[in-house]
């Protein structure tokens, strides 16, 4: 049956399924950084992060976070609930990387004394802007309540994840989730979770695992990803 493409965005594509509910990603084997400005593939990539996704938001079912993945169908394809999606980005922070550590002029890897919650709001034209909870709630993004409960959720995901990625030898150092408004007005996690929105370093080496091998030109981002699914798939789901 032919699904007629409804979106496409930087790394999935979102297809219309026979049911209104449900939607078919696609992920696809593209890697953008920097807003797209730097832009990359390889062949299979679409199909580990949505091997690797399965397998975590079947780790999340078993510890009763609601989630919008249903099935999936091929190896690079899932159904999902669709949802309104919130337009922010949720990052659990449990190490100093990235744009943090750049914006104060820090070092990354220092653990940080308790996991940080930050928003971004979801615009690509903007880049994405660091946003306060009363600025979400202003501009209509998110009620207070939802904002509560993204966060709470993201870190509990953060308590399910930090000592399942240890038993297999990874640091979860950051990561960004998604949330959407299921078709019954109740939010779930949506989108994806993946080395493309983590960062995961190995525990004996601090060796990355994850995208910013492609940011940083760091090379073997196949094998890394690889790895990473590998590892995965040994913990219990
Ligand atoms: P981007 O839009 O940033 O380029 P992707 O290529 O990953 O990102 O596209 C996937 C899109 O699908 C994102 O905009 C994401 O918010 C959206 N999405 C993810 N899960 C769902 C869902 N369950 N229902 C509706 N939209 C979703
Ligand atoms: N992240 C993401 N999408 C974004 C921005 C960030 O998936 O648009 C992820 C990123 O991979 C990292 C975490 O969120 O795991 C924190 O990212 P950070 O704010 O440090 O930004 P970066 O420097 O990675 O752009």
């Amino acid at each position: 049956m032919t699904q007629k493409l409804i979106y496409e965005g930087k790394a999935k594509k979102i297809f219309e399924t026979s049911n209104p509910n449900e939607l078919m990603m696609e992920y696809k084997d593209s890697l953008t950084a920097f807003n797209a400005l730097k832009k990359g593939e390889f062949s299979g990539k679409g199909q580990l992060n949505c091997q690797i996704s399965t397998h975590l938001f079947k780790l999340l079912s078993k510890n009763k976070i609601p989630h919008h993945w249903i099935r999936t169908e091929n190896k690079n394809q899932m159904v999902v609930v669709k949802t309104k999606i919130i337009p922010l980005e949720v990052v659990v922070r449990n190490i100093i990387a990235g744009s943090l550590a750049k914006k104060l002029g820090i070092e990354e890897g220092r653990a940080l004394k308790k996991p940080l919650v930050e928003l971004y709001y979801k615009d690509d034209a903007l880049g994405d802007p660091f946003v306060s909870d009363d600025q979400a709630f202003e501009f209509g993004w998110a009620q207070p309540d939802q904002l509560q409960q993204m966060k709470k959720l993201a870190l509990t995901i953060n308590e399910i994840l930090t000592p399942s990625f240890a038993e297999v030898g990874l640091k979860v150092v950051d990561f960004k989730l998604e949330f959407g408004l299921d078709p019954s007005g109740v939010l779930v996690l949506a989108d994806e979770i993946s080395p493309d929105c983590m960062r995961l370093w190995d525990m004996q080496t601090n060796e990355k695992m994850d995208k910013d091998r492609f940011r940083r030109d760091l090379g073997n981002i196949e094998g890394a990803y690889k790895q990473v699914l590998e590892r995965i798939e040994r913990i219990q789901v």
